[in-house]
């Protein structure tokens, strides 16, 4: 039978060669050489046989956490996954690589699924990717329970959670199903989980009981560095247009996300008047129309797609440059999802959201629509016991809603009549060739209180969808980084410092990317190799201290003053000093350690910039004028941007007051980066414009209505201290 093949010994070699063994397995069986970023964690964790909830974006490699196990662990590994054509290309893909996979879903005749269960039965396949629903039969679980299951992997896993934003009943049965399987091994993933999403999983899949360890939880890849994100706020249509336009002709080939379906089609049209070819892709459209679409855009005879979140699954083109969205989408991990197909190819990609306030109505209307309120169910089952007294009705859900009172929103009458259904109070029928459902009246007629309707839950649903929109209003009027907080939001342990590659960073250093001058080449070998000195051994402080000459009691304890490239900068400031070290970090030339006090050392990158082996792009720090006028210790005043409206000199002892308030604040505040407080410019400003009343210091520079709410009060009393 050809899975003796894969019959191996479960691998019992010492750590470094196990690796060794997992790389030659890779490139023997998968073609590849290496593995992607977190992939051979999940790999070790799970043939040492714990329970693994992954987290890794779309495109991160997660099949391969499950299938190379599966060639290992003795028995057979089951994958749940929802799509059936995905299900489809994976099966064959396997195959294509003499790795024995077959699939199990509804696509299946009566005498294929029992030839598959035969087969599962005789051991022929390593891997079986089964949809959801075939869990709600109690006797394909039964044929099942005789196998010896090696893995069980649950893709994207967060459709079990109602936390998640694409909750799907069927994998409810799956705890049922591992209950009567004698609680296997299991995989659980997914791109899109929050902390809360996460822990539902692990409790709804009893990860990690029946004895096992707890389950190990990997986060990882969610970090895209090649993206540039942005948010730009567009006054009206005409602005988003002009915005879409010059997106297109500068980058050529992207997606332009739209809420709604009408949007899809306004923008379409526009692109059309003004000459620009794209393919519309939304749920409205034929089955035939959208496979066309997708088509066309995927061979590259369409570079430009406008659709809604409908469009995604399956597109996997790797050279999108652009992932614009049109309207705000309702959660974090929806857009991150959606922006997150630019640029697969790694090279650089932008995506920006064109944010206009009044979108949120939309997904305010959506939330609403998605979570009906019990009176608006009372309404409807009213309403119903109406309609259908003389028995079944066949009439659209418009004309429904019309009678129900209780309802402005007809996506809202829609989902109560889901609900209603559920809960056994109707029957709804799809005669083919009509356009809508039969409705009748299940017997007996019951009492709203009567039916198992979860208020509790339908109501603590309405307000976590709320809550994530918030949060994605928060991500769009947010001033500090953009990576940071989508990986904070993620939970991801990679949110480092400042990026380099979003709109509020790159305002906020002034400068895009580029290439360094010379002089600039200099200086940075000149950081470089201090770190290279002392590598690994201390933080960003000291070693700035070190650059710059510092006779701190610091750098003298440690010795640092003998070291060759002690005072290497003096010339700079130990502000300036520190931003460079930042952008070194984020230009990957220099990376952090772990652990309390995080440790900078030189990366393999950096090492080659600062031979001179390699020249890179990155986001100078500016220089300060201390730079020219003799050296940051002796300067008395500072000189604000020149083409800032607001320079000239500045109060530099109150200017360190502030930033020493400003210190401890953010230290106050969960170690929060200083600059979200105030940015340097906006300390320059303060301290140059002394404002005493809540107007004046509105006029200040980078402080608007929400710092003045919340930090004004005791920036004034500063001021007025000082003064
Ligand atoms: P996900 O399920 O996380 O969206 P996939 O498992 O479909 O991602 O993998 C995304 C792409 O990465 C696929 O084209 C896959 O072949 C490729 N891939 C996976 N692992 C590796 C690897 N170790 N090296 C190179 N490519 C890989």
């Amino acid at each position: 039978m050809l899975w003796l093949v894969f019959r191996w010994e479960r691998v019992r070699l010492v750590p470094m060669a196990v690796s060794d063994e997992l790389h030659e397995r890779l490139h023997q069986h998968f073609g590849f050489r290496e593995f992607l970023e977190g992939q051979e964690p999940v790999i070790s964790a799970l043939l040492e046989g714990r329970d693994a909830l992954v987290i890794m974006p779309t495109g991160g490699g997660k099949s391969l956490c499950y299938q190379f196990p599966a060639l290992i662990l003795e028995g057979i590994t089951l994958v749940v996954s929802p799509l059936i054509a995905l299900m489809k290309d994976q099966v064959d893909a396997l195959v294509g690589k003499k790795i024995p996979a077959a699939c199990i879903n509804s696509s299946l005749a009566p005498s294929e699924m029992s030839q598959r269960i035969q087969g599962m039965q005789r051991g022929e396949y390593r891997l079986v990717y089964v949809a959801p629903e075939r869990f709600k039969s109690e006797r394909f679980v039964q044929a099942l329970a005789p196998l010896s299951i090696a893995l069980f992997a649950i893709d994207e896993a967060h459709c079990i959670s109602q936390w998640g934003h694409d909750f799907r009943p069927d994998y409810l049965r799956l705890r049922h199903a591992l209950r009567s399987l004698g609680q296997p091994q299991v995989a659980a993933l997914t791109a899109t989980a929050t902390p809360e999403v996460r822990q539902d999983i692990i409790e709804q899949l009893d990860l990690g009981k029946a004895g096992r360890e707890p389950p190990r939880v990997f986060v990882s890849g969610f970090a895209r560095p090649n993206l540039t994100l942005a948010v730009t706020q567009a006054k009206n249509q005409a602005a988003k247009l002009a915005r879409i336009l010059e997106f297109i002709r500068q980058l050529k080939t992207g997606i332009i996300y739209c809420a709604t379906r009408k949007n899809v089609e306004r923008v379409t049209a526009s692109l059309a008047q003004a000459g620009v070819p794209a393919t519309a892709y939304h749920a409205g459209l034929t089955d035939q129309q959208r496979a066309r679409a997708q088509e066309k855009f995927m061979s590259g005879d369409c570079p430009v797609a406008i659709a809604t979140n409908a469009f995604g699954m399956g597109v996997d083109r790797a050279d999108l440059r652009f992932v614009l969205h049109h309207d705000i989408p309702g959660s974090v991990e929806a857009y991150y999802q959606e922006a997150g197909r630019a640029g697969r190819d790694g090279e650089p990609a932008r995506c920006e959201l064109l944010f206009n306030y009044a979108d949120v109505q939309t997904q305010e209307f959506f939330i609403e629509g998605a979570n009906p309120t019990r009176e608006i169910i009372e309404g409807l089952r009213l309403a119903l016991l109406s309609l259908c007294r003389h028995g079944p009705v066949e009439i659209p859900i418009s004309e429904i809603a019309e009678q129900v009172p209780e309802a402005n929103n007809e996506m809202a009458v829609g989902t109560a009549l889901y609900l209603l259904e559920r809960a056994g109070f109707i029957q709804r029928d799809y005669r083919s060739g009509s356009r809508t459902y039969t409705t009748r009246l299940a017997e007996p007629v019951k009492e709203l209180d009567a039916l198992q309707i979860d208020f509790e839950r339908l109501n603590a649903k309405r307000e976590r969808d709320v809550a994530k929109l918030r949060r994605m209003i928060q991500y769009a009027d947010n001033t500090g980084c953009r990576h940071q907080f989508i990986l904070r939001y993620f939970g991801d342990e990679d949110a480092g410092e400042r990026c380099a590659t979003c709109d509020t960073c790159l305002s906020r250093t002034g400068s895009a990317s580029r290439l360094p001058t010379e002089e600039e080449i200099v200086i940075i070998q000149k950081a470089l190799s201090c770190v290279a000195r002392v590598n690994g051994r201390f933080g960003r402080g000291r070693i700035t201290q070190t650059l710059v000459g510092s006779r701190s009691k610091d750098v003298l304890d440690a010795g640092l003053d003998r070291l060759s490239t002690y005072g290497l900068l003096s010339d700079f400031s130990p502000d300036y000093v520190w931003s460079l070290l930042d952008t070194l970090v984020q230009a990957g030339c220099l990376q952090v350690g772990g652990g309390e006090y995080p440790t900078l050392s030189l990366t393999d990158l950096g090492g080659d910039v600062m031979r001179r082996k390699k020249t890179i792009s990155l986001v100078m720090p500016e220089v300060e004028s201390s730079h020219s006028t003799g050296g940051a210790k002796s300067r008395a005043t500072r000189r604000g941007d020149a083409d800032s409206h607001d320079e000239g000199d500045y109060d530099v002892n109150l200017f360190d007051a502030l930033r020493e308030w400003r210190r401890e604040k953010a230290a106050g505040l969960g170690n929060l980066p200083a600059y979200l407080i105030y940015t340097d410019r906006a300390l320059e400003g303060l301290s140059r414009r002394k404002p005493r009343t809540e107007p004046e210091l509105l006029e200040v520079r980078g402080i608007g209505p929400a710092k003045a709410r919340r930090f004004g009060a005791e920036t004034l009393e500063i001021i007025r201290q000082y003064l």
